[in-house]
Parts: C-alpha cells; sequence; structure tokens
C-alpha cells in the first residue's frame, strides 16, 4: 500500500449524507446551516434500528455544528401514549444525545396544518370526498376521477369545517389532496389528508374531530421547524414527491429531504407492531424484557451507549438494503465492557472443594484486582478459607488427555489465590460428586509463588462461607432463525430456551454493594448486570453477553 493511501485513509470518511451535505454547504444551500430531527410516533419503545436513526441524525448534526429536534410523530390518537413520549426521551439521552431545546410535538401544528388545508381547498387543490373506503381503493387501481373531485371551493370549504366539528360521522367522508389521478406513483393518487376521528388525543384532548394523515403532518412538520435535511429510510422515497408537492403548493419553506437503509439485524425483528404482539400476547414480560431488541431492554440487560454507538458506526450508512450480523452487535458490546467491567467470580453449578489442610474458622484475604484494561481501577478483597465452590464442570474423576482442570491428584491453580491439589472426593448412591478433597501448597499464593510449581489450568472459585447466593439470568437468542418469519409466522421461530435462570449461583462477597450502572466481568462466564428485579434478598444478574462468540 503507497504512503498516499494510507494518509487518505486516515482521513475521516465521509457516507453519502455527509457528502451532499458538504455540497449542500459549499453552494451556501440552507445558508450553510445543518438541522436535523428524530420524528418517532409515540406509539411503541424504540428499538435497534430506531438508534440507527438516532445516530444518523444528531450524530450528523454534530459533526457538522448543527441541531437536532426530537419531534413526537404524533397525528394518530388510536395508538399514542405519554408513557411512550417519556421512554423515547430517556432512550435518546441514555444513547447520549440531547435535542435541541424542548422536545417537539406534530400535535402542536393541528392549527397550523389545518389552515393549509384550508388553503389548499381554496387554491382548488383539495377536495372532501364521501366516497366509500372500497369505492376510493377501486377508482385509485382505475386511475379514475371520484364523482366529488370537481366540487366547488365553497361546499369543500363547508364541508371540511363540518368535517372538523364533529357534524359528521367517523368514515363518512375524507379531505383529499388534488393531484394527479393518472400519476404512476401511486401515493400522487390524491392521497387522503384528514380523516374524522372522534377520538381523544394524549396532547389536545377533545379538541379535534379529524386528524391529520402522517403524509400531510411530516413534510409540513419539518417545514415548519426548518428542518434543513429530513433523513429517514428508503420506503419514504417515493413519499417525497407528495411532501415536494405540499411544499411547492403551500409555497413554504423546503427542506431537503435524503434517504437511506434500514437497521436489519439477523436472528432479531425490528418491527414495533411485532414487538408490541410480544409483550401483549405475553412471549416476553415487558418492552424491557432483556432479550428484546429496544433500547429499554438493551440498557436492562447491561449494554452500553458506546456499544450501541459503535456499531451503528460500523453497521454503516448507505442506500443498500442489508441485513447487519448480530455478532457485530455483541463484538462492539465486548469490546466496550472489556474496558470497563470489574473483574469478579461466579459460580454457576456449585460443587463443594475442602482444603483439608486450612484449618476450619481461618480465613485469608486475597487481593484480586478489578480490572486489568483500566489502569487505577484498584483491587477488591476475595476472602479464602477451608471450604469454596467450583464449578461442577471443572472436575471429572477420570478425566481425557489434556484436561487441565480438577482431577484426582492433578493441581489446579484458583485464580487470584493458591494452587490446590486434589486428594479425594466423595460421591452420592448414583456416583455423582458431592465433594472434592484438596490440599493446598502454602507457598504458591498468586503474586508470591515460590513453589516452581507449573500448572496449566486455572479455575474461577468463591469462599463457600462467605459467597453471596444470587439468582443470575443467562440469555440466549429470543429467535432462533436468522431471519424469523421468514418462511412462516415469526411467533413460529421464537427460541423456546431464550432464557435459563439458575437461582442457586454464588458470586464473591463484594457484590452485594452492586448498583445499577455496574458492569462485571465474571471471570469466563461472561459481562453481566444487575437486574431491576433485585432485592435485598436475592440479587439477580443478567448476562449481558458471553465471553465469546458463539459460547
Ligand atoms: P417500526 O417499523 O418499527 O414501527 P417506524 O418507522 O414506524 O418503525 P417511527 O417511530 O415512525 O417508527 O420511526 C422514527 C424514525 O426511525 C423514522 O424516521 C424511521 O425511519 C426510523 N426507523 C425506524 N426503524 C428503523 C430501522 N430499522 N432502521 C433505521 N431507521 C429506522
Ligand atoms: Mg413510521
Amino acid at each position: 500500500m503507497s504512503e498516499n493511501t494510507s494518509n487518505e485513509e486516515k482521513k475521516e470518511k465521509l457516507n453519502f449524507i455527509e457528502e451532499m451535505i458538504v455540497e449542500h454547504n459549499n453552494n451556501g444551500r440552507f445558508g450553510a446551516k445543518v438541522h436535523t430531527r428524530f420524528p418517532p410516533e409515540p406509539n411503541g419503545y424504540l428499538h435497534i434500528g430506531h438508534a440507527k436513526a438516532i445516530c444518523v441524525n444528531f450524530g450528523i448534526a454534530q459533526k457538522f455544528g448543527g441541531k437536532t429536534n426530537l419531534r413526537f410523530d404524533d397525528t394518530n390518537p388510536d395508538t399514542e401514549e405519554t408513557e411512550f413520549v417519556d421512554g423515547i426521551k430517556r432512550d435518546v439521552q441514555w444513547l447520549g444525545f440531547q435535542w435541541d431545546s424542548e422536545p417537539y410535538y406534530a400535535s402542536d401544528y393541528f392549527q397550523q396544518l389545518y389552515d393549509y388545508a384550508v388553503q389548499l381547498i381554496n387554491q382548488g387543490d383539495a377536495y372532501v370526498d364521501f366516497s366509500s373506503a372500497e369505492e376510493m381503493d377501486m377508482e385509485k387501481r382505475a386511475a379514475k376521477a371520484s364523482k366529488y373531485r370537481g366540487r366547488s371551493v365553497e361546499d369543500n370549504l363547508s364541508d371540511f369545517e363540518k368535517m372538523r366539528t364533529g357534524a359528521y360521522e367517523e368514515g363518512t367522508c375524507v379531505l383529499r389532496a388534488k393531484i394527479d389521478m393518472n400519476a404512476d406513483n401511486w401515493l400522487l393518487r390524491d392521497p387522503i389528508l384528514y380523516r374524522i376521528k372522534k377520538m381523544a388525543h394524549h396532547r389536545t384532548g377533545d379538541k379535534w374531530n379529524i386528524y391529520p394523515m402522517y403524509d400531510w403532518a411530516h413534510g409540513q412538520s419539518d417545514s415548519i421547524e426548518g428542518i434543513t435535511h429530513s433523513l429517514c429510510t428508503l420506503e419514504f422515497e417515493p413519499h417525497r414527491a407528495l411532501y415536494d408537492w405540499c411544499i411547492e403548493k403551500l409555497g413554504i419553506y423546503a427542506p431537503q429531504q435524503i434517504e437511506f437503509s434500514r437497521l436489519n439485524l439477523n436472528y432479531t425483528i425490528t418491527s414495533k407492531r411485532k414487538l408490541k404482539e410480544l409483550v401483549e400476547k405475553g412471549f416476553v414480560t415487558g418492552w424491557d424484557d432483556p432479550r428484546m431488541p429496544t433500547i429499554t431492554a438493551m440498557r436492562r440487560r447491561g449494554y452500553t451507549p458506546a456499544s450501541i454507538r459503535n456499531f451503528i458506526e460500523k453497521a454503516g450508512v448507505s442506500k443498500r438494503e442489508q441485513q447487519i450480523e448480530i455478532n457485530l452487535l455483541e463484538f462492539c458490546l465486548r469490546e466496550d465492557l472489556n474496558k470497563v467491567a470489574t473483574r469478579a467470580m461466579c459460580v454457576l453449578q456449585p460443587l463443594k472443594v475442602i482444603i483439608t489442610n486450612i484449618p476450619e474458622g481461618k480465613t485469608e484475604e486475597m487481593q484480586v484486582e478489578n480490572n486489568p484494561e483500566m489502569e487505577g481501577s484498584g483491587s477488591h478483597i476475595m476472602p479464602f478459607g477451608r471450604e469454596i465452590y467450583i464449578e461442577q464442570d471443572d472436575f471429572m474423576i477420570d478425566p481425557p488427555k489434556k484436561y487441565f482442570r480438577l482431577a484426582p491428584g492433578q493441581m489446579v491453580r484458583l485464580k487470584g489465590a493458591y494452587i490446590i491439589q486434589c486428594d479425594n472426593y466423595l460421591t452420592d448412591a448414583e456416583g455423582n460428586v458431592t465433594e472434592v478433597h484438596c490440599s493446598y501448597i502454602e507457598n504458591s499464593r498468586s503474586g508470591s509463588d515460590t513453589s516452581g510449581l507449573k500448572v496449566k489450568g486455572t479455575l474461577h472459585w468463591v469462599s463457600a462461607t462467605e459467597a453471596l447466593p444470587v439468582e443470575v439470568r443467562l440469555y440466549d437468542r429470543l429467535f432462533s432463525k436468522a431471519e424469523p418469519g421468514a418462511d412462516c409466522n415469526y411467533l413460529d421461530d421464537l427460541n423456546p430456551t431464550s432464557l435459563e435462570v439458575v437461582s442457586t449461583a454464588y458470586t464473591e462477597p463484594f457484590l452485594k454493594n452492586a448498583s445499577a450502572d455496574d458492569r462485571f466481568q465474571f471471570m469466563r462466564i461472561g459481562y453481566f448486570c444487575l437486574d431491576k428485579d433485585s432485592s435485598s434478598e436475592k440479587l439477580v444478574f443478567n448476562r449481558t453477553v458471553s465471553l465469546k462468540e458463539g459460547f
């Protein structure tokens, strides 16, 4: 590789949206300003796909010294709830972004949007249609004009007013834009702008009997807020012509819409509707069930905001539809947790080991490093005594060759403590090992080992008398197929063993002071965090991710 290329590669690479913005800035469009927005509909919690939209909108504004609005696209009173508004705000902030001034709401523009609609009617660009939904659909297919298309401005104004005041029942009529019933783009075949809904709205209450369609509210909301670049996902590409038509007819400020591809992740569903179904039908315990791909669930599971942002960065921004590997997300997660997690020990399937040459009641304090990856992270104390627990899997009566764990006659190092040798073991009537008897090598203490012994295996362990009994939740993928629902109902692809609860695990005693923000690496097992189900009687730990891929 020439020096030239490597120098160029060091320069920050711009994605295609950033390149467009640079061009706009160079030719003075938008006064070289960048003002983006993230426009969620508050009808559910945000998922990992939304994290992409958040990172793209906020990230690009940050890069160009611009601003980002958080705007709730709350035009549909059916499904929107204040709970979701609060959840979305928290998730955006947790991801590390702050919107400009206060959050905005499309519902704050209801009056303005209504006035705009009246303007269209006055210009002869919109009309009230009393046809049934079926009729309208048939006519659309047949490229045939509705018989209401040619009515007078006065009639349309009066009927639109009656829609607003509630004089007409739901389903009686709608307001349509008068565009082109022959347009190749179906969205331009006189789309509906308003429908009657006699329903209270989470913010405007009973004020309105009509509500704007998303397509009528969206473009104008961007215009009202002075958004420069309306970044959205590819499915809105055909809508752009409609937004542009509205803005041109109204003669108002025009943002530039730019579409990018959605984030799709294998083994994952990123559709709010389906995630909602999982919650409502009880396939998961809630929107924040740690197996869910929602931001709130990922936070609970122990994901860090940095790991999600790095993942989105690595997945990239383009117009190409693609499925990203969940392994990439987990790679970014491990990479970050490795830097920040406190190392600790936890035994999932305890097997008692008696160290026979330590007298009963005698304990020694072992000093264990908190995080070898982080300077100044300190250390903590681990009590070591006559009785300890190791994993059942770490002992075998009759081991194969190259088994470097514990077996009769074999030696292992206890992490952060001494080398022990197995002298004997006890079994129950079925032959299960119930207890292992060992002796420790006195001058083999970790850090001051003068024994000269070389042992290949190192085991994690906890003191049997001082360990903390805890519950540990081990998660596997929520779906067992890479593309859930590709060839059946996605519910049939749910993984029946996505949750394993280990209710009799033991951790080091210092974990009793763990707090929700702490991240742990349970040595040899994975990364963990405290779950919100913890109580003073029992702490519960979530496995955020295993230590290695495909563990
Ligand atoms: P869903 O399909 O899950 O219901 P949505 O698009 O209807 O998502 P909105 O609340 O309208 O949900 O989304 C807010 C913003 O997030 C939109 O601009 C949308 O394009 C973007 N977004 C939603 N899903 C994804 C995704 N998978 N990848 C990237 N952006 C997304
Ligand atoms: Mg949407």
